[in-house]
């Protein structure tokens, strides 16, 4: 009898300890998701609209109303697209980032004034010059799985066959990333957060150059964030106030990152009139990553297809943006790559 209840008594014990430690594990599952979300909160409240619309006057009027390898300012050194790097460069840095520079070698676009005005690109001669473009990398090291690989990305510079200021296209773009960068700089992520400043308006597209060496490299790259054309939508959707942001998938993998994007702007009361939209095929800089081998890529967009009348074209200036519309993208945007980054 005394063996009996000393057993029973050990019994009692294991079963009581085994209830407080799932307990315990309960608990500290909903601390995790209360201090995930608070922290949520705050890097949303954090966004600043007025720091965006800064940052793109000075990247699409003045000093510079272009980013472009062909075009350099009377009485400067370095071209216009080389000195919206370094400005770039030198906020990043100022928030503790590492910045890395990846040379790829481009073309400008001829122009060809008999096509459709948004779409005089045309393919250069052999003969047309060579630049070396580069791509700017500044990353978040993640402290628990630092191998996981968020990217953040858009391309700075403007188009190369016309000269338009391109704040819609894609200089809001450029400038949320930056934003998320030095919102991020305060946050201790589990996963590695990478940004990435690449270009588009030149051929080839030097994101096609960072999504291959990502592969080669085997970096395991579990979502892509494209950042073209925030906020940027009809002249109709404008004028009635709309906050619109579409959030484009080419592959079932890339879906759920767009169902997040409805999900934490539900969750969070960002208030944009959030979308998805199916591409018929890889397009823009997550393209490049999707033909890669990484087919968890969007492009978050004020419209698709897309409606910004100046598209393309010398009207598209740092006026006609919607900075607001802007900052709440980069708000839902963080919000998803947070989000991804703890759910580990
Ligand atoms: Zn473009």
């Amino acid at each position: 009898m005394r063996h009996t209840g000393i057993y029973a008594i050990g019994l009692l014990f294991l079963f009581s300890t085994g209830f407080l430690d799932t307990a315990r594990a309960r608990q500290e599952t909903s601390n995790d998701s209360n201090n995930a979300d608070a922290t949520i909160r705050r890097l949303i409240r954090a966004v600043d609209s007025e720091r965006i619309s800064k940052h793109l006057f000075y990247l699409s009027k003045d000093p510079l109303p272009y980013r472009k390898l062909n075009l350099t300012l009377p009485g400067h050194e370095k071209n216009t697209l080389y000195e919206a790097d370094d400005y770039l460069a030198s906020e990043l840095e100022a928030w503790g980032y590492h910045v890395g520079r990846e040379g790829v070698q481009v073309q400008a676009f001829r122009r060809d004034p008999n096509k459709p005005e948004h779409a005089q690109y045309s393919p250069p001669k052999p003969e047309d010059p060579w630049y070396t473009a580069y791509n700017l990398y500044a990353e978040r090291k993640g402290r628990s799985a630092p191998g996981r690989i968020i990217v953040v990305l858009a391309h700075k510079d403007s188009q190369s066959w016309i000269d338009s200021p391109g704040a819609n296209d894609n200089a809001i773009g450029t400038v949320g990333v930056l934003e998320m960068a030095r919102v991020l700089a305060e946050y201790t992520s589990e996963s590695t957060i990478r940004f990435l400043f690449c270009n588009e308006e030149h051929t080839p597209w030097t994101s096609k150059t960072a999504a291959q060496k990502a592969k080669s490299r085997g970096d395991n790259i579990v979502a892509v964030f494209n950042m073209d054309g925030i906020g940027a939508k009809t002249a109709e959707e404008t004028a009635a106030g709309k906050k619109t942001n579409v959030t484009a998938y080419t592959k079932p993998e890339g879906k759920y990152l767009a169902k997040l994007m409805g999900e934490v702007n539900a969750r969070y009361s960002i208030g944009l009139e959030q979308r998805t939209a199916k591409r018929p095929r890889p397009g823009d800089d997550d393209g490049s990553f999707v033909l890669a081998g990484y087919p968890a890529a969007v492009i978050n967009i004020g419209s698709f297809p897309y409606g910004d009348p100046n598209y393309h074209a010398g009207g598209d200036i740092p006026e006609t943006c919607d900075t607001e519309n802007a900052a709440m993208t980069v708000q839902a945007t963080l919000a998803a790559v947070v989000t991804i980054d703890r759910d580990l």
